[in-house]
């Protein structure tokens, strides 16, 4: 049984223009991301029994881990984004800016944070805004290559920018400074404001 499936966006493809345009959006979901879905199906035993995330959080370094991760961080990076202007991309953050704003000192703060962390991110990897479990403390991160918060336990992940070169290259060539610059245009408040209400 193929258990792993390639979610349909929740946009179409050109919803997010001009910040990523619709041919990066062909690419990066259409064949980037399918194609881990279709590796990890291949490399997956036809008894798997195992969902994404018991994959992610318990196979071995090698193939079947990199291409979960890869897939799991893909079906969340695309949940972090929502065309601009639209109702999730504009939404309040509430209680979560007061949140924000007692961690980094303002919410300007933060995002010039994060994409330090980003652009330094060396080689292939993702950014992350994640909150503690326990102490509900909110941190910027870095994983290189597949690697995800999702591996820790204790961490849940509110928000991810893919710095793949596939994520931004089409429409910022070598500058990975803008694609985070122009990254917060498009991001879905709504949905980090429900993962940190978890
Ligand atoms: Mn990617």
């Amino acid at each position: 049984m193929p258990a792993i499936i390639l979610p349909d966006l929740p946009y179409k493809t050109d919803a997010l223009a001009p910040v990523l345009s619709q041919e990066t959006l062909e690419y990066h979901w259409g064949k980037h991301h399918r194609a881990y879905v279709d590796n990890l199906n291949k490399l997956l035993p036809p008894d798997n029994l195992q969902n994404l995330e018991s994959l992610v959080q318990t196979a071995p370094p090698g193939p079947i881990f990199n291409n979960a991760g890869q897939i799991w961080n893909h079906n969340f990076y695309w949940q972090c984004l929502a065309a601009k202007g639209s109702a999730e991309n504009i939404c309040d953050l509430g209680p979560l800016h007061q949140a924000i704003n007692t961690q980094f000192g303002s919410l300007d703060t933060f995002k010039a944070q994060f994409i330090e962390a980003a652009v330094k991110q060396f080689g292939s990897g993702w950014a992350w805004l994640v909150k503690d479990k326990i102490t509900s403390r909110l941190t910027i991160e870095t994983t290189a290559n597949a690697e995800t918060p999702l591996q820790k336990k204790d961490k849940i992940p509110l928000l991810t920018c893919d710095v793949w070169e596939h994520a931004y290259y089409i429409d910022y060539r070598n500058r990975r400074p803008d694609y985070l610059k122009a990254f917060w245009e498009i991001v879905n408040w709504a949905f980090i404001l429900k993962n940190w209400k978890k």
